[in-house]
């Protein structure tokens, strides 16, 4: 039996049934649900390290990582320890503090083009007001973004590709107005050709490019050579604003996000998950004469009751204080360089094509026979193969996200022992997986 529906244990199943009755689909965001492998998600009673732990009692090497977030694994002491002491001082203030500051000066100093920076809750919450701050200080309204990107669910990144590139899109969620959707144009990822002809046809209607520097929402795929420079290049000469969304690489590829590693420098940046270590937590930033514009100083409104959250804050700066260390980065990202071995040499030996990729501490796999470079190359992965070896690593202990358009992750917690088991459990799960 290797598909996904005996996986969750009878606890997991009468948790899931009463959530159900309670919260639409029994998940407070879609991909918890599982649609897409099949069966029913495992509920989650406790994480600590590498491990999570399901209400059934078992036991799973966590590479979703609460999608991203937790670059120091689940419970790390120092976040734990920054957390209590923070709520003995209070939870929410609403009011200036010195944490909030701090935390804004790392950030600042960490990303090359960030001279100022404005902390919000979420990522859709960053990319959302960052897209605002840019039509603001623009003056124009178009947006263009790419397919397969993910920016959070706010109406103008919920868009699908027209027929062609240079087409305005449609809506992709019911509930989008159409009239919404048409100021956004979606092009292929790692075609900054196809950025600059849509750049050249709305001559000085374009306020803002907004890309994942490191795609890790259609699975992972790595900018081509010369992308970024091109969408650089093309923004500058059109006086249109060039965002990157970090919500994932930010921190969790390198300290400097990816911008740092590939040497371009963005007017805008959007940050999340690993700054906030876990809890919710997001940012903006970047010139300071384009943040000028948000209120108070300019007239570009965006606000938060629970902005700069104090639990928060101090969770992320504790974070951030553990991956400041020498040689975090190089250490987790060698560690993580093994497993890739290890799963490359389990897929030669049962001959199955498998297709991996690293950025920092964030990977991911393909079923695939060729590179994916974009959305629709990544869509001629071969989806039953995945189902049948995410399946099985669930039942070897290995928790790996249930969807095939997702990055996977890797934590300080995880050890070299991790990384032999999960290779043991991939050679046995491959091999179940060649059948299909
Ligand atoms: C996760 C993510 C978001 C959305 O962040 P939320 O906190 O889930 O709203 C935006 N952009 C990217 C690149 C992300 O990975």
């Amino acid at each position: 039996m290797s598909d996904a529906t005996s996986l969750a244990g009878p606890r997991s199943r009468r948790a899931f049934a009463a959530a159900c009755q309670w919260i639409p689909g029994g998940v407070n965001s879609p991909v918890r649900a599982w649609k897409r492998l099949g069966g029913q998600p495992l509920v989650i009673a406790a994480g600590r390290g590498s491990r999570l732990h399901d209400l059934d009692g078992r036991a799973y090497i966590d590479y979703v990582l609460s999608w991203g977030p937790l670059i120091l694994g689940h419970a790390h002491p120092r976040v734990v320890r920054a957390l209590s002491a923070a709520a003995e001082r209070g939870v929410s203030f609403g009011a200036p503090t010195e944490a909030e500051t701090r935390l804004a000066s790392v950030l600042c100093q960490a990303l090359p083009s960030m001279e100022q920076v404005r902390l919000v809750n979420s990522g859709t919450e960053a990319c959302m007001s960052a897209l605002r701050l840019a039509r603001a200080a623009t003056g124009r309204r178009l947006v263009i973004k790419f397919d397969g990107c993910y920016h959070g669910h706010a109406d103008a990144f919920l868009v699908a590709a027209g027929s062609g590139c240079a087409t305005l899109a449609t809506p992709d969620s019911a509930g989008v107005p159409p009239e919404i959707a048409a100021y956004t144009i979606s092009c292929p990822y790692n075609d900054a050709a196809a950025v600059e002809a849509v750049l050249a046809r709305y001559r000085r209607e374009v306020a803002a490019v907004i890309v994942e520097p490191v795609a890790g929402n259609m699975g992972l795929v790595l900018p081509r050579r010369g992308f970024l420079e091109g969408l650089r290049a093309a923004c500058t000469a059109h006086g249109a604003l060039l965002i990157f969304d970090e919500v994932m690489t930010g921190f969790r590829v390198g300290w400097g996000g990816w911008q740092q590693l590939c040497g371009v420098r963005p007017d805008l940046t959007c940050l999340g998950k690993v700054i906030g270590g876990g809890l919710p937590l997001a940012a903006y930033g970047g010139r300071r004469d384009v943040m000028a514009h948000l209120a108070p100083l300019g007239p570009c409104y965006q606000a938060g009751t629970l902005s700069g959250n104090p639990l928060a804050v101090a969770a992320g700066l504790a974070t951030l204080a553990v991956c400041a260390r020498a040689g975090f980065y190089q250490r987790l990202t060698a560690r993580l360089a093994r497993l890739l071995a290890g799963l490359q040499a389990a897929a030669a030996t049962t001959g199955i094509a498998l297709q991996l990729a690293q950025a920092g501490t964030m990977w991911g796999y393909f079923f695939a026979d060729a590179p994916v470079t974009d959305w629709a190359s990544a869509q001629r992965q071969h989806e039953a193969r995945w189902r049948v070896f995410v399946s099985e690593m669930y039942r070897r202990g290995v928790y790996l996200a249930p969807s095939p358009y997702e990055a996977a992750f890797f934590s300080l917690a995880h050890s070299l022992a991790d990384v032999r088991a999960t290779c043991r459990a991939a050679a046995e799960a491959l091999a179940a997986a060649r059948a299909v």
